[in-house]
């Protein structure tokens, strides 16, 4: 089945990034650079009949991914939309412009001639790889950029020295080197290279060249937590793929015309801003205890504050979506109760979790794994495990309405775990022991103030260094609130103009 190519980005974080002393990313920057990425073709009337976005001046036509709606949806898509209508939520048919608010069905990023994936590969470097200056070794893991011993002002990268077969190689920089291995792997190789928080990198016998304490902190995620339902009536569900001949069938219809159930993935998206799925009196004990903890001396002195500051006052905008649901047309997470039912999964995600984790190296060696701690149920003062538990409850108990009411609820036989009859208690054990990453990571190498714990600049160059640069999504310092290819194909269309315009000085 195809992986899930889900593509959009939203507006209020990023016009927000400004309040963190970021300059140079706002909205319209950031919009104008996933526009240049972008190649969209308009969605058929197949696809517009399931509310796909149409709105061809939000999209751009002529960049690298090729992005369009999914010619197969299935056939819970219209009563999930008018379950959520029926609830108040409307209907959003231009997500593209940005607001992510209501029901809609996604952009995916798919070639609709192929009906294949657009990535990275076919979308970019396919067309230039015979380009004698571009060489791409595959299997090669960095293990430090080369950085000069320059006591008198900012470190220059001289290059990288990486691992191929269990030998090592270097390679020079003329001018720059670029680090874009993630957020879970750029602070590794920046540690590695002596380029963090001392205390971690002399326990590592590393010898110590730029302090950044902000290195590996800020590790931010959504998490999710899915509700399993068994459906009455007849449906095609991905339940149905564990028939071989079923499966067997739409392989060879994929095969044959890109159609059918294996061209397409779940497609429906909600997002609603706290007031939407946080009653009043439990707001306003969330919002008086949140902001008790935020006065507290500790976070007053804390380098992330403004961090938090903005990530406060998102809770009370009714433009910045706080939960997304997901409907997905099949049993996810444990075992079905009856064999050959057909089931859907319901998952609630938070998108701007109160948690903060971290990761680090824990070795010398770039080929030793680093330490992840996702810091679900953490942060400093506790701000994270409490209101994060509270907002994951609350929206549990959102989806369990959405699972009740109108078309939905009619299609649903039982709701399987969690239960509405559980207590709150209940739900907070059932988020303990099942909330997962939705892979989103972001935030190690914030781009933020060096004050402020921030690792790169504005221009995304690492604090201490003349020309290292990172670019991928270690660099967002607060969630992006969507999921993050969008914004960050253009976070690297952004980085080019960056660096063509100091190439040109
Ligand atoms: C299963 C799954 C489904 C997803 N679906 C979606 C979706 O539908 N829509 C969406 O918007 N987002 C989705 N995401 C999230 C999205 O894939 C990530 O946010 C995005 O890929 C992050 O991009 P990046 O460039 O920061 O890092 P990455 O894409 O992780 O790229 C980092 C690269 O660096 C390499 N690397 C790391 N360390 C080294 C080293 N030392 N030497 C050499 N190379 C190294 C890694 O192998 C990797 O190839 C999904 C993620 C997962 C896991």
């Amino acid at each position: 089945m195809m992986r899930i190519t889900v593509w959009f980005h939203a507006i209020c974080p990023l016009t927000d990034w400004e309040a963190l002393g970021v300059t140079g990313w706002n909205w319209s920057i950031i919009q104008d650079a996933v526009k240049a990425s972008e190649a969209w073709s308009p969605p058929s009337d197949y696809a517009m009949k399931h509310h796909a976005d149409n709105n061809a001046e939000e999209h751009g036509r002529n960049g690298y991914v090729k992005t369009t709606a999914y010619s197969y949806y299935f056939d819970l898509a219209l009563p999930f939309f008018k379950t959520l209508n029926e609830m108040g939520v409307a209907t959003n048919m231009s997500e593209s412009s940005g607001d992510l608010i209501g029901i809609w069905t996604y952009t995916a990023s798919i070639d609709p001639v192929t009906g294949s994936r657009s990535y990275s590969t076919n979308a970019y470097y396919d067309h230039v790889a015979d380009r004698p200056n571009i060489v791409v070794l595959t299997g090669a893991h960095v293990t430090r950029v080369l950085l000069d011993d320059n006591m008198n002002g900012p470190k220059r990268a001289q290059g990288v020295e990486y691992s191929v077969g269990g030998q090592v190689y270097s390679a020079g920089a003329l001018r720059e080197v670029i680090i874009s291995a993630g957020a879970l792997q750029t602070p590794q190789v920046l540690e590695l290279s002596g380029i963090g928080n001392p205390d971690i990198m002399r326990r590592l016998n590393i010898p110590v060249k730029v302090d950044l304490p902000g290195v590996g902190e800020n590790l931010q995620d959504h998490f999710t937590v899915r509700m399993g339902a068994e459906l009455r009536g007849i449906h095609e569900t991905v339940d149905d793929l564990s028939l071989d001949t079923f499966a067997e069938e739409k392989l060879k219809q994929y095969k044959q015309s890109k159609s059918g159930m294996l061209s397409s993935t779940l497609s429906t998206l909600v997002f609603l801003p706290a007031q939407a799925f946080i009653g009043p009196d439990v707001m306003k004990t969330m919002l008086d205890s949140l902001d008790k903890a935020l006065r507290d001396t500790t976070m007053q002195n804390s380098p992330w504050r403004q961090v938090y500051e903005v990530q406060r006052s998102w809770l009370e905008k009714n433009g910045v979506a706080q939960l997304e649901m997901i409907l997905f047309p099949s049993y996810q997470h444990a075992s079905c109760t009856t064999e050959n039912a057909r089931h859907y999964t319901l998952s609630v995600f938070l998108q701007h979790a109160w948690c903060r984790g971290h990761v680090h190296a824990v070795s010398p060696s770039a080929l030793d794994p680093p330490e992840i701690d996702l810091g679900t149920l953490r942060s400093p003062g506790d701000i994270g495990k409490y209101h994060y538990m509270i907002m994951l409850v609350e929206a549990i108990k959102y989806a369990f309405k959405v699972m009740q009411t109108g078309p939905l609820g009619e299609e649903t036989a039982k709701i399987i775990e969690p239960l509405p009859t559980w207590s709150d208690s209940e739900l907070r054990e059932y988020v303990r022991t099942n909330v997962i990453s939705a892979f989103h990571p972001i935030g190690t190498a914030s781009m933020l103030p060096r004050s402020q714990n921030g690792v790169v600049d504005n221009n995304l160059k690492v604090y201490g260094t003349s020309n290292l640069r990172v670019a991928d999504a270690s660099i967002f310092p607060i969630h992006l609130g969507t999921h993050p290819q969008a914004t960050l194909y253009g976070l690297a269309h952004r980085a080019v103009d960056i660096i063509k315009q100091k190439a040109s000085l």
